[in-house]
């Protein structure tokens, strides 16, 4: 009998976690074939989350569950999740069902029957969500395929479902600064895709602020492409190259028509300019360096603070 683990990273998920359970049942029992796994991580919810999650442990041993010692993002509650599935496939998917865990079914007949190591889902459309943030993600897409070479997929959700050896590579990507959009299209891998229209939240609020999303497509952009640090080159030698004609054309000028003080202003503008483009480029270069540092020290992704396993090891000990 195969064994799905279906990955779930929860922060401060209490409203719509029971909503997802009584879905996941739903869609669990449809799949009698197969056996589950459901594993919550809990990425330091400060709410009820871990105690709503040790309940579920309680009544059904299909719940496992990770809690972290603090909030580590989503991305690390991705990768601890993987670490810990026990299943010969293995699904990442939301608590908030915009990810349908409907079509679960479907994505395992594609994996069984079809050639592919992973079918990926992506949303056709983004109703629902605010006009500013439509544009900045799509920019942001446009931007990242037009500089990397690993192709990220506009609206890609992180909700897919893949085999075991698809798994292990993606685990072999330790790094520290995760953007797993990136990571499973840089394992290779056949993927087939899916499209689904795009559904609310069944409860609760998005995580997401425009900064926290800003900092996690800076992310994507240094993880994928080094792009930017070429830059300060690029713009350095047209710079010169103007500088040169200009500094020919004041020659010329003086030569012809002597030279008169006068002109300040715009050299002040020039000034501002270019130190402005320094700054920038410098800019450019610390966030590389910053993440190379923050990679060099080796810091654990994630620290765990509770879960199913121990409880379950403690709980074994006192009854022997
Ligand atoms: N999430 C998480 N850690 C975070 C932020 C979010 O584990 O720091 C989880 C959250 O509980 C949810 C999923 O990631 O299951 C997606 O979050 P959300 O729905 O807030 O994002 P959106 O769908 O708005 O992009
Ligand atoms: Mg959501």
């Amino acid at each position: 009998m195969n064994k799905i683990s279906v990955i779930v990273p929860c922060f401060n998920e209490e409203e719509a976690l029971p909503v997802y359970y009584r879905e996941m049942i739903r869609v669990m029992r449809k799949m009698p074939e197969v056996e589950f796994e459901l594993l919550f991580v809990d990425d330091g919810s400060t709410d009820r989350t871990l105690e709503i999650l040790r309940n579920l442990h309680e009544t059904d041993a299909r719940c496992r569950y990770l809690s972290f010692s603090r909030n580590f993002g989503k991305e690390a509650a991705l990768y601890a999740g993987l670490q810990n599935a026990q299943g010969d496939y293995v699904a990442t998917m939301d608590v908030d069902l915009q990810d349908p865990p409907g079509l679960l079914p479907e994505m395992y007949r594609i994996l069984k029957e079809e050639p592919y190591d992973s079918v990926a889902t992506r949303r056709s459309t983004r109703t629902g969500e605010p006009k500013v943030r439509s544009f900045l993600s799509e920019s942001f897409y446009k931007l990242i395929n037009c500089i990397s070479k690993t192709e990220i997929v506009s609206g890609a959700r992180d909700y897919r479902l893949m085999k075991r050896k698809m798994v292990d590579a993606v685990l072999g990507m330790s790094e520290y600064n995760r953007f797993s959009k990136g990571i499973f299209e840089w394992v290779g891998f056949r993927t087939k895709w899916l499209e689904f229209q795009n559904v609310g939240r069944c409860a609760g609020e998005t995580k997401w602020s425009v900064k926290k999303l800003f900092f996690y497509s800076l992310e994507g952009i240094t993880g994928f492409s080094v792009a930017p640090l070429s830059l300060a080159s690029v713009i350095g030698i047209i710079f010169c190259v103007l500088a040169f004609l200009m500094v020919m054309a004041i020659i010329v000028r003086t030569l012809i028509w002597g030279d008169p003080v006068s002109g300040w202003p715009s050299l002040a503008c020039i000034i501002f300019f270019v130190s402005g483009i320094q700054l920038f480029c410098t800019g450019i270069v610390g966030q590389y360096l910053s993440k190379t540092y923050l990679e060099t020290k080796h810091r654990p992704i994630f620290i765990l603070k509770d879960s199913s396993e121990e409880k379950r090891e403690t709980h074994e000990k006192v009854s022997v």
